[in-house]
């Protein structure tokens, strides 16, 4: 199944993990060229450079960008480069984040480290939802061809990178847990506010994904590995690509009247 993915994506946090993993797919589905967005940018290259081995549009451009997305200004230069270099953004990922290493109750976590969840993952989100939202909504909507006729799809896509803990609590982690219940409100303010724009912002929550987000989180807590097992109904973590398969689908035109929601890849953990 084609997912009719032919635009440009623009994804951070590429040089790891579900970013990474999300920007390479969207070169295997037919991008035309794919800006990957990192802190780090040696990472973001080496992910830039992957992806060639993997697109599908004779016409692929794999660009590796560095980007602090804590930083407003940092990230209106990474947009503008985005937008000189191949004229529209048409799928936004905004995967860049970080997650806990040393648990702490609610009580023994500093307001530093509080600070520091809520400056990557709730204002990194935010700045990178305002700057490119402001320039999908000037572009012309791509144009294609559906069965019955031309599709709907709008200025672009922009998905937001939420958690199971956008739902529900983890004991010792109330940084993370508060930063991703937030995304969810970025997410459904920006969908209202973008609508009439042609632009759908959505969220994606997924439980635990084999990234080394996950592999750091296990190595400070031997705990958590048979933790993980007895809350996932799978018994496994997710692999990156059963993240990546639902972004590259809320971002496509098969997706057109999907906006403001919140898609819980999760395995069944939040049944539990
Ligand atoms: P990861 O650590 O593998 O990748 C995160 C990437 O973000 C890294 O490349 C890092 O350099 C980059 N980054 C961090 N701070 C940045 C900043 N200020 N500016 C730009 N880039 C920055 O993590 P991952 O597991 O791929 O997680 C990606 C996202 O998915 C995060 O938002 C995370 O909270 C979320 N998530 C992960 C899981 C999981 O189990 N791995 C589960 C639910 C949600």
């Amino acid at each position: 199944m084609s997912f009719g993915i032919s635009g440009v994506a623009l994804v951070t946090g590429a040089g790891s993990g579900i970013g990474r993993d999300a920007a390479i797919s969207f070169a295997a589905e037919g991008a035309i060229a794919v800006a990957f967005a990192d802190i780090d940018l040696a990472a973001a290259q080496q992910s830039a450079d992957k992806s060639v081995e993997y697109a599908t549009n004779p016409a692929y451009c794999p660009l590796a960008i560095e980007v602090d997305v804590t930083d407003l200004e940092s990230v209106e230069r990474m947009v503008a480069q985005v937008v000189e270099i191949f004229k529209r953004i048409d799928y936004s990922v905004n995967s860049a984040g970080i997650g806990v290493r040393e648990p702490k109750t609610v009580v023994d976590v500093s307001m530093e480290e509080f600070d520091r969840f809520y400056r990557v993952n709730v204002l990194g989100t935010m700045n990178c939802v305002k700057v490119v939202a402001g320039a999908m909504r000037h572009q012309a909507p791509l144009r294609i061809q559906g069965r019955n006729g031309e599709r709907h799809t709008g200025r672009g896509a922009i998905v937001n990178m939420g958690s199971a803990n956008s739902y529900m609590a983890t004991r010792d982690i109330v940084q993370y847990t508060t930063s991703k219940h937030a995304v969810l409100g970025i997410t459904r303010n920006a969908a209202l506010d973008l609508a009439s724009d042609g632009v759908r912002v959505n969220t994606i929550c997924p439980s635990w994904v084999d990234t080394p987000m996950v592999t750091a989180a296990v190595n400070g807590n031997p705990e958590l590995s048979p933790l993980m097992e007895s809350v996932l109904p799978f018994k496994r973590i997710a692999q990156t690509e059963e993240i990546s398969d639902v972004i590259i689908f809320l971002c496509s035109p098969r997706a057109s009247y999907v906006t403001g929601s919140d898609w819980v890849v999760d395995g069944g953990m939040t049944l539990t």
